[in-house]
């Protein structure tokens, strides 16, 4: 039955007329409910077990959304006209609605009462708009009470006096009451969202107060979006994203111009013809930055905001700053010293804003005003040194004294020097290791709640008294390999979420092959398309990794236990077995599919090392698997170790051919905090060991990877999952070619083989830390790795330039990273698509829509990547800042280390700490234009003087003492102090104390991690020079980085994943590219399309 009214609706369209819209009303418009049983289920459900529905008017559904996004609120009925209210009031409040609907997680549902025949209300002739939505949203609620046949109470919140008294106790069941009082009764115990109702209401008082006064304007209005993107479209103005440097955020911003890309190419074509015209070119200069300079010219715009600028003239372009900055800590201006003369311009208007929550704290008392009950304006300072001071209202000042808070900004008029906005909530104790790590989570915006009940409901069960076992039918249905196969896993110590196995079978016979078996965690097999645990591990994209906890992807009995290869238990599999040549280790054959395996051994890095070199080893500790008498053990060690041997070899063999293709063998620098027996101390960072099975579990995950990809691509073309790596852009090189230069190395950076060959060279140096700060150099110049969709992009850049392969994608670790999980289900469908079975193909995204997904997993990647250095950095300032008992007692100081020199600034250098895996910056002029100077016991002071900065060196003049000079590469001793900040994360110091090295006492062996690597990379270019001679061709596809993603799993250590790490160093930053990779477009966060004045 479908009932049509006409409802006229006042539009102001361009014609000025009335539009007549034509509404349909139906019977069949599902409540959502699971009481229902009359209703067909659609989507997310509210749950039976709730005490009462609430359903907010208008007013609270825009005004105070962010009070009902609460978690602890549950059971939200959100009707048609509150949506479609917030929607025509704040387009940013309307996303945070749909994000807020759209939520796997949260407990809400919007019912269209406006199409349901007996939800819907006729507006009365002389009602007004706003009495009718009131009306409506009532006539809802009884509806909604009536329809479930009033098993369950409906609570209609409002602000509103009159609408209490109007309809308050009208129908038994429906409840209207004033927002305040229903969270003060209902969620007693939830006192936060009272404060947060309060803490809004004053923004909104605050903001009526200023609109009603007339203010002095401190900004240019911006230009309203129609006339920019006229402008755009016309070249007149640039579009970009802008990024404040970090050091300078007050001064120096950048606007990056959003990459080149097919669709929209007009400014960007516009600003290469003048770049190839001649205009302006500079080697030394980013193409496609622009410099704003100062807060006139910025205009409001914020960190991250997408914005439109316009170029200045000529003559008024400027360079960006050269001189080292430090967080925190203001140079003179007229020390600056400044790169050549770029494309200098001002914000002329905002395209989005791309807003988030905000970490903040209150200023001391004494600098605020007085305390009082009423509510104070303070100007909260945010913890990120790029965002400006947030002016809020509060009347809680006194208690959130030393406390990190949550702020959000709501807007910033062209009258206010700073951005308005509102507290959210506290977080605690600013310095507590607990209010730190949630500091860290929400910067990087990351969610991470428990898992909801729904999730967990889907999940299997295993426990003492119903243990889980493989299914008979589905192993019916996958390739057995519990009893044919010896499995086993590699993993970092105490590795609890192990998503991969390796195999090896030799094989007699005529043609004579060794099966290698690359077995991975059958994790899609748990974990249904759309349904709520997939949902949430796609919003979260990966497990995130902190220096001393981790924020699983999937719950943990997935992860930790039914999809983690223990062994000694049956665990569903997907596996990659290659046929191998037994000579050559070419692949003869491969085969994919689902299979049941059995691990026999779990084994650590270290423990497959010892094995595979014949160390000692701890039968009962290291290997229990391995019980038996004395003979059997020998036996069975025998057995592991031959096949631990042939996997090595193997993984030679094709780390071999893909170096000859130009793999590229970069450097991270990751360190490994320990953990001593206080809480919340360290006691000790010592940088990672690298080991040879390190590489060869890498290189075996490396070519299940790359096999994947090309057999994917090669069935699904358009819409393959791929994981590309862009080549560098060759103006970043600088900094590796200085450094290479100043030791006699020419560094080739044409190709990836070229500078793989390069950096190989750099090994002869009698100073092995030259190669090795060589080629974090190399890393740092590197692009970052990108998940993208085939089809998205043309065929030659979907190459990976690290690994030098044709193709990659992400296939080994479902249990961590979401890309896994669709890659699994985008080769099952692969397979059953072969099988002339159809049917799974259905749930494979594609299209814009995978491209979409790519887009959120590459943020959401960055995100964690950011965090997890955030954490280490937490870490790594405790363990400078306490002092360890241990290291006192040897009379040594832990904070004095050696360091090299690896850049020169104007005012300083970069160092390396190899001990630390650190890079710092020493400056050599302190904050009254002192210089270092060096005293007649060799230790360093601050005088007056003059330093004099050269390609290659540094020399300090002081006017009264001996000149010295700081050459790339010099061995420096230098203490390392932890300064804290009110406002910030604590800071590294390095200061220089002695002009030589320390003594190599404090250099370990790990301090120059190639070495192990050195033996294996030799003996594969021997073998790739044996494979040139015989004609061999490469059957792995090209190169790769050894050190891959893969080897330090546990802690997401890749190379790659590094690159972000230098980038954010940014005392790099200053002379080439800075802050090229920090624009992180947070798809989670709030973003408003310039509507300044909603
Ligand atoms: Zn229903």
């Amino acid at each position: 039955m479908l009932e049509q009214r006409q409802r006229e609706m006042r539009v102001r369209n361009v014609l000025g007329g009335r539009v007549v819209r034509e509404h349909y009303l139906r019977e069949a418009v599902p409540c959502h409910s699971a009481l229902c049983t009359r209703c067909t289920r659609a989507g997310k459900v509210l749950g039976a077990d709730l005490t009462h529905f609430l359903t907010p008017d208008c007013t609270v559904a825009l005004h105070y959304l962010e009070v009902l996004e609460l978690p602890q609120l549950n059971g939200l009925l959100f009707t048609h006209t509150a949506y479609q209210h917030v929607q025509h009031k704040s387009r940013r409040l309307y996303q945070r609605l749909r994000r807020l609907l759209n939520s796997p997680r949260s407990d809400c549902v919007l019912f269209a009462n406006e199409f349901q025949l007996g939800a819907y209300v006729d507006r009365r002739p002389s009602e007004t708009h706003a009495a009718w939505q009131t009306r409506s949203v009532y006539h809802a609620a009884v509806w909604y009470h009536k329809h479930l046949s009033k098993r369950i109470p409906v609570v209609m919140v409002t602000v509103d006096p009159a609408v209490v008294e109007k309809y308050g106790s009208a129908t038994e069941g429906v409840y209207v009451v004033p927002f305040q009082v229903y969270l003060e009764s209902f969620w007693p115990d939830v006192p936060e969202a009272s404060e947060f109702l309060g803490s809004l209401h004053q923004a909104l008082i605050t903001k009526e107060v200023e609109s009603c006064r007339g203010r002095k304007r401190e900004f240019a209005e911006h230009l309203p979006v129609d006339v920019l993107e006229a402008g755009i479209r016309a070249g007149r103005y640039i579009k970009g994203t802008v990024s404040m440097n970090k050091h300078k955020a007050h001064v120096e911003a950048f606007v990056q111009q959003h990459r080149l890309l097919s669709k929209d190419t007009g400014a960007w074509k516009e600003f290469l013809g003048w770049l190839n015209h001649g205009v302006w070119f500079s080697s030394d200069a980013t193409l496609d930055d622009v410099l704003v300079l100062g807060m006139k010219n910025r205009n409001r715009a914020i960190h991250g905001d997408a914005v439109a600028v316009e170029l200045l003239a000529r003559t008024e372009w400027q360079g960006r700053s050269l001189t080292l900055g430090d967080v925190g800590r203001y140079d003179c201006p007229q020390e600056e010293s400044h790169g050549e003369p770029m494309p200098t311009g001002r914000v002329v208007g905002i395209l989005q804003r791309n807003w988030r929550d905000y970490v903040a704290i209150l200023p001391p008392p004494e600098e605020g005003p007085t305390q009082g009950r009423q509510a104070q304006r303070l100007l909260a300072v945010p913890w990120d040194f790029r965002i400006p001071k947030i002016r809020i209202a509060t009347t809680q000042a006194a208690m959130l004294q030393d406390v990190r808070i949550v702020v959000r900004i709501d807007s910033w008029d062209s009258t206010s020097q700073y951005p308005n906005g509102h507290f959210v909530r506290a977080l605690g104790k600013a310095g507590d290791i607990e209010t730190e790590v949630a500091a860290i989570l929400i910067e990087r915006g990351i969610s991470v709640l428990p898992f909801s009940e729904a999730q967990l409901r889907e999940m299997p069960t295993d426990s003492p008294t119903s243990p889980w076992a493989v299914d008979p039918k589905e192993v019916a249905q996958r390739r057995d390999l519990r009893l044919s196969h010896l499995i086993f896993s590699i993993d970092p110590q105490g590795c609890e979420d192990v998503d991969d196995a390796l195999s090896i079978v030799q094989c007699d016979g005529l043609d004579s092959t060794i099966e290698m078996g690359v077995h991975i965690a059958d994790v899609t097999k748990f974990v249904p398309p759309g349904g709520p645990t997939d949902l949430e591990a796609r919003s979260r994209a990966t497990t995130y990794y902190f220096a001393d906890r981790r924020f699983d992807m999937l719950p943990s009995v997935l992860s930790s236990n039914l999809c983690s290869l223990r062994s000694g238990e049956d665990r569903y599999a997907f596996s990659v077995l290659w046929r191998l040549d037994k000579e050559t280790y070419e692949v003869k054959d491969v085969w994919f599919g689902r299979t049941v395996i059995r691990s026999t051994y779990k084994l650590s890095y270290e423990t497959a090392q010892a094995v595979l070199d014949g160390g000692h080893i701890e039968f009962a500790t290291e290997i229990p698997e391995l019980c038996g008498t004395e003979d059997e053990q020998q036996v069975r060690l025998g057995e592991l170790r031959d096949v631990l041997n042939i996997l090595t070899d193997v993984a030679r063999a094709w780390l071999c051919r893909r170096t000859a293709n130009g793999g590229l063998q970069l450097e991270g620098s990751e360190v490994r905090v320990e953990f001593g027996g206080v809480p919340g101390t360290v006691s000790g960072i010592t940088p990672k060991k690298a080991l040879e099975v390190h590489e060869t579990v890498a290189e075996c995950m490396i070519g299940a990877n790359t096999w994947v990809a090309q057999r994917l691509f090669k069935s699904l073309l358009g819409c393959t999952l791929l994981r590309r790596h862009p080549p560098p852009r060759p103006e970043l090189f600088g900094p590796l070619c200085n450094a290479g230069e100043s030791q006699g190395f020419h560094i080739d950076i044409s190709s990836n083989k070229a500078l793989s060959d390069s950096l190989e060279k750099t090994k002869d140096h009698r100073e092995p830390l030259v190669s090795h700060i060589l080629r974090i150099l190399a890393t740092h110049a590197m692009s970052n790795a990108l998940y993208c969709s085939s089809a998205s992009v043309p065929q030659h850049e979907l190459t990976h330039y690290g690994l030098a392969l044709p193709m990659y994608t992400h296939f080994t670790s479902p249990i961590r990273r979401y890309s896994d999980i669709l890659v699994h289900r985008q080769l099952l469908a692969v397979l059953a698509a072969e099988n002339g079975d159809f049917e799974d193909s259905e749930v494979m995204p594609s299209g814009t829509y995978l491209e979409e997904i790519c887009q959120h997993l590459n943020e959401r990647t960055r995100a964690a990547q950011k965090a997890q250095k955030d954490s280490v950095d937490l870490f790594q300032c405790l363990f400078f800042r306490d002092v360890n008992p241990r290291m006192e007692e040897s009379s040594t100081d832990h904070r004095v280390a050696d360091a090299l020199v690896f850049a020169i600034r104007a005012n300083g250098v970069l160092v390396y700490m190899p001990r630390f895996a650190l890079r710092g910056a020493i400056f050599l002029k302190d904050k009254e234009g002192r210089v270092a100077s060096l005293m007649a016991d060799g230790t360093c002071d601050f005088r007056h003087g003059c330093l004099i900065h050269k390609k290659h060196e540094i020399v300090s003049q002081p006017s009264d003492g001996l000149p010295f000079v700081l050459r790339l590469f010099d061995h420096v001793t230098v203490h390392i102090s932890a300064e804290q900040h009110r406002a910030h994360a604590d800071t590294l110091h390095v200061h220089l104390l002695r002009l030589e090295g320390l003594n190599q006492q404090g250099a370990h062996p790990q301090d120059t991690p190639s070495r192990p690597r050195d033996h294996m990379v030799r003996e594969v270019q021997r073998r790739a020079m044996v494979d040139v001679e015989q004609g061999r061709s490469s059957t792995v596809g090209p190169p790769a980085c050894p050190l891959g993603r893969e080897s330090y799993r546990q802690s997401t250590g890749g190379l790659y994943e590094f690159l972000e790490e230098f980038e954010e160093i940014a005392l790099m930053e200053i002379g080439k590219k800075p802050l090229a990779c920090v624009i992180v477009k947070e798809a989670d966060q709030p973003t408003s399309q310039s509507m300044e004045s909603e």
